[in-house]
């Protein structure tokens, strides 16, 4: 089956492939949740982004049970999905920035591209603006905190991370933003738990895991091969445990959360960072109408 096939029979999702949507509407549904009024009964309001790095978007072809699933968790409690696309333009254009790590989450955390905030490829120091919503957020007063929580230094330990002058920043200003590396999304899940569990959890939590992007490049990105489809299982497996949390809070029927999951590319082969329709799909699924 071509991969325009498999995209095809994705019915969970709002959209067609054909019109996905730029992964910066990551950006627009964070700042539109905080931005909304607060509905009846509830006092405060919270979003997480659960991130599965490398996911590819035929992943949504193989849901498992709600039970066992964030994204059929979200899709059966009557969710919305839609197909995005990372790379900057819509396929077939050519890409103007990577279909890599680096570039896509930068896009959703700063609702801009590679023109504006020049991570067009991993292994770029992003300047202090565009600021990403973790400290946007907190200086425009629509939060209070926020938490940032990975585990490849790419993000922000490596000497040539990212987010590495945004993390000084933080420091310097006093911003009550966490960003945290773990060794391993075990890690990442036990940072993001444990901050969950917080009566004062951060009120916006941006995770990624790794499963899907690490399996893919040690063996092919494709639904096909058993251990790329054993990532994305634990994919889904960790953004339930996360969403079960997040609804076991004490204070959880007062709070109004968006709980949004996405990936940052996909992969062709072994890797990623191309044009190929299997790097550049992606998928937004959130608990609120997109
Ligand atoms: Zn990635």
């Amino acid at each position: 089956m071509s991969y325009e096939e498999k995209l095809d029979k994705i019915s969970v999702l709002e959209n067609t492939w054909h019109d996905a949507v730029n992964q910066t509407e990551v950006y627009n549904l964070i700042n539109r949740h905080f931005d909304a009024p607060l509905p009846e009964g509830k006092k405060t309001k919270k979003a997480i982004v659960i991130g599965y790095d490398g996911c590819t978007c035929e992943m949504l072809n193989f849901l498992g049970s709600p039970e066992n699933g964030a994204i059929s968790y979200l899709l059966s409690e009557g969710g919305h999905g839609i197909f995005s696309f990372a790379g900057g333009q819509p396929y077939p254009e050519p890409v103007t920035q990577e279909t890599s790590t680096a570039p896509g989450w930068c896009s959703m955390l700063t609702g801009t591209l590679a023109q504006e905030n020049k991570i067009d490829d991993n292994g770029i120091i992003k300047e202090i603006e565009p600021k990403t919503l973790l400290i946007d957020l907190i200086e425009k007063n629509k939060i209070g905190s926020s938490a940032f929580y990975v585990s490849w230094g790419g993000h922000f330990e490596d000497d040539n991370s990212t987010y590495l002058k945004e993390k000084q920043y933080i420091a310097q200003n006093n911003l009550s933003a966490e960003y945290t590396c773990a060794d391993d999304d075990d890690g990442t899940l036990e940072n993001t738990l444990n901050n969950i569990k917080r009566d004062d959890c951060s009120d916006f939590i941006f995770s990624i895991f790794e499963y899907p992007d690490h399996f893919g490049h040690g063996f092919d990105y494709r639904s096909e091969v058993k251990e790329y489809m054993q990532a994305f299982v634990s994919s889904e497996k960790t953004g339930i445990e996360i969403i079960r949390a997040i609804e076991s809070r004490a204070e959880f029927s007062q709070e109004d959360w968006l709980i949004l999951v996405t990936s940052d590319h996909g992969g062709y082969k072994c890797g990623h960072g191309g044009p190929t329709l299997e790097e550049r799909i992606t998928f937004i699924i959130s608990n609120k109408k997109i």
